[in-house]
């Protein structure tokens, strides 16, 4: 919420009206700033008068719809240490990475609740700054758009799915708040190969959702073509060992999730890779890993 014209702006919040907590083990959590606690637009009524033609009417006042994006800002349950993450921290090193924050913008900014809007999937090696663009695009939904999210991790996901199940829920019981929410973002894809119960429900809920014109985000670390790793001259793939978790990791996306939900990925993707030719891991693209900014 910019402060109007001739204010200077909040060194707290540098304006934006809210600030975000990053607390351990904590989803990210939006408050208003200080600077907001008083409107001095509406005097914490929440309308204000304006003036139509000779009428004067009651409008909603903009402080109310923060409260309101900061509130479906908090639903998204994005992990305490990407909690920074937004478009302005992300720092590009190399094309790709210049490339995939445009699109994850672009994909931000032309959002519309009312029309279906194809989602992007962004894949390459750990470090490269996927975590940090999906949630820098769910935060720009909330904050700048009152639009909802959710953010999961596959793991989760599935281990949630089992959960439901065991507890008896039936698989829509289970699938119904992912079939609601607008935007559903679903990090570290395939890190699991997952039972042919669980594809079956990932499938379902992808292929419902994409049905229903909602938008599906993902990352994944698994690429598009297996990797060379696996065709060095005498490599053989392992099943177990050391070996193994290289091998997996140079399988390809469709071996790991299987060419039934890779074909349905496609379909309602545009997959943009992401590379960050270098390790940055370190750096975090400047959300500051978990201390600092
Ligand atoms: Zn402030
Ligand atoms: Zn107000």
């Amino acid at each position: 919420m910019a402060a109007p014209a001739d204010a200077p702006a909040c060194p707290t919040c540098l304006g934006a009206g809210y600030a975000v907590e990053q607390v351990l083990g904590q989803p990210a959590r939006a408050r208003r700033c200080t600077c907001q606690s008083a409107c001095p637009r509406c005097r914490e009524s929440g309308y204000v008068l304006v003036q139509q033609g000779s009428e004067s009417v009651a409008q909603v006042c903009a402080c109310r719809h923060l409260d309101e994006r900061l509130r479906v800002f908090n639903r998204i349950g994005i992990p305490a240490a990407v909690a920074h993450a937004s478009f302005e921290t992300f720092k590009s090193y190399s094309p790709d990475q210049e490339r995939a924050k445009a699109l994850s913008q672009d994909f931000a900014r032309k959002f519309r609740g009312d029309a279906p809007t194809k989602g992007f999937l962004l894949f390459g090696k750990p470090g490269a700054g996927k975590t940090h663009l999906l949630v820098a695009a769910l935060r720009y939904l909330a904050l700048e758009k009152g639009v909802g999210s959710r953010y999961v991790e596959f793991m989760l996901l599935l281990s949630d799915m089992k959960a439901g199940f065991s507890a008896g829920q039936s698989h829509m019981d289970i699938l119904k708040p992912l079939l609601q929410v607008p935007v559903l973002a679903i990090d570290e894809l395939g890190k699991e190969r997952g039972t042919d119960w669980e594809r079956s429900m990932l499938d379902e809920l992808i292929s419902r959702r994409f049905n229903g014109g909602l938008a599906t985000l993902f990352a994944t670390n698994y690429f598009l073509e297996p990797r060379a790793v696996a065709e060095e001259p005498g490599a053989r793939v392992a099943t177990r060992g050391k070996d193994f978790q290289r091998d997996a990791e140079a399988m390809s996306l469709a071996q790991r999730v299987g060419d039934r939900i890779y074909s349905r990925l496609n379909e309602m993707c545009t997959f943009v890779k992401l590379d960050p030719g270098l390790d940055l891991r370190k750096d975090t693209h400047g959300a500051g890993g978990f201390w600092g900014r």
